[in-house]
């Protein structure tokens, strides 16, 4: 391994693997839940104590995400959600923090439970305002911004260099969820974002077979020694044989992202302007508020994802949706086989979505099959 191998190369062979003992190029799933000690009792292998703590299985994967985000330290979590409350569990009462009003609507809505039950105070901005942000931090009470982007489901884009300036100016952290972007096309840590959170179940993974998350920090501070208290004291670890699974999706990660932004790209631009549809909401068009931020911050594509507004309302949404034939009916994203989904029905008449709206994830099958499938549920 040397410095000069882009991460592509570098993750593609996870991290140039090679098994010390067996010579094997897959590491190997360790089940154990307990590590033995010498006669001194000295524990065998460092840190290898009780796997609630650390399990020998998650290195692979945990080494992969560090050098993906370029962190110093990287935690696999049991799900994305559980990786974002090991975050928020870090607050105390009293204090304040910031996140956009569109976001992952389930860690919306726990996000709201939970700094109410604990007496913090959580104010979410308009990511479309310039100055949303600025207006919604407070110096000294802030202690932590989330922020997500590309913003599920408008993909409206934020600023990840200038909301770390703006969250850094108050004394804040920044965390961002960077799911729907991921390491291939965007790294908010060398942005200047402290935490980088990530649904490892989506693009990470890529095949619909694991729920898991992960928390990249740029520095091992006392915060981030905070976080690892949570997971080892709560137990939101995933088992061994996800988190052996996840270092396999992740070697193909680059080839992944890469084929669906390339897909995604081509569907938007075939979409846009269409008689049937309202709009086409997706980042790489530049009709798209986000497209001069997006062009900046990401690079090598856009990502999968993307929404047709659908001329007629939830109804004739909701009809697009049930002639798909190649489309799946189903939530969820970043996984090899295109999802359609209709976020309204799943969120209710509180969603801030609109109810003409449809999110397609991009999977990588042939891009003209996926044109097709959309121009014949259109027609
Ligand atoms: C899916 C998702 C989450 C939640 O992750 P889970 O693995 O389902 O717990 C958080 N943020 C975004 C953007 C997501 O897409």
């Amino acid at each position: 391994m040397t410095e000069s191998q882009k991460t592509a190369t570098r993750i593609a062979q996870g991290l140039h693997y090679v098994d010390k003992q067996t010579g094997s190029v897959i590491p190997p799933i360790q089940p154990s839940t307990t590590f033995a000690r010498d006669a001194d009792y000295q524990l065998i292998a460092d840190n290898h104590s009780y796997a609630r703590d650390q399990n020998p299985t998650f290195l692979p994967a945990e080494a992969m995400l560090c050098e993906l985000e370029g962190g110093s330290d990287a935690l696999l979590f049991s799900s994305g959600m559980a990786a974002a409350m090991a975050v928020a569990q870090t607050l105390r009462p009293g204090d304040h923090i910031v996140a956009p009003k569109v976001m992952y609507w389930g860690l919306r809505n726990w996000l709201g439970t939970f700094c109410s039950q604990w007496g913090i105070e959580l104010e979410l901005f308009d990511a479309n305002d310039p100055r949303g942000l600025d207006k919604a931090v407070q110096a000294g009470k802030t202690k932590l911004v989330w922020i997500e982007s590309p913003c599920n489901p408008t993909w409206d884009v934020i600023d990840i260099a200038a909301s770390a300036r703006i969250a850094h100016a108050a004394g804040a952290r920044l965390a961002v969820d960077s799911t729907v972007a991921t390491p291939v096309l965007t790294r908010p840590l060398q942005l200047g974002a402290d935490i980088v959170m990530h649904s490892a179940t989506k693009y990470l993974n890529g095949h619909g077979d694991v729920v898991a998350g992960a928390l990249i920090t740029a520095r091992k501070d006392e915060h981030w020694d905070a976080i690892r208290r949570v997971r080892a004291d709560g137990g939101a670890i995933l088992g061994s044989f996800e988190a052996w699974l996840l270092q396999r999706g992740m070697r193909t990660l680059f080839l992944r992202v890469r084929e669906a932004s390339r897909s995604a790209l081509a569907v938007a631009q075939h979409f846009s302007g269409h008689p049937k549809l309202l709009g086409v909401l997706y980042p790489g068009l530049p009709a798209h508020a986000g497209h001069a931020v997006a062009s900046e911050q990401m690079s090598g594509g856009y990502g999968g994802m993307l929404s047709l507004r659908v001329t007629g309302g939830a109804a004739a949404a909701l009809e697009v949706a049930r002639r798909c034939q190649v489309f799946i009916r189903a939530t969820s994203l970043g996984g090899v086989e295109s999802l359609i989904e209709h976020r309204y029905s799943i969120e209710g008449p509180d969603s801030p979505i609109p109810a003409d709206l449809l999110r397609l994830s991009i999977g990588i099958e042939d891009t003209d099959d996926l044109i097709r499938d959309l121009e014949q549920a259109l027609a």
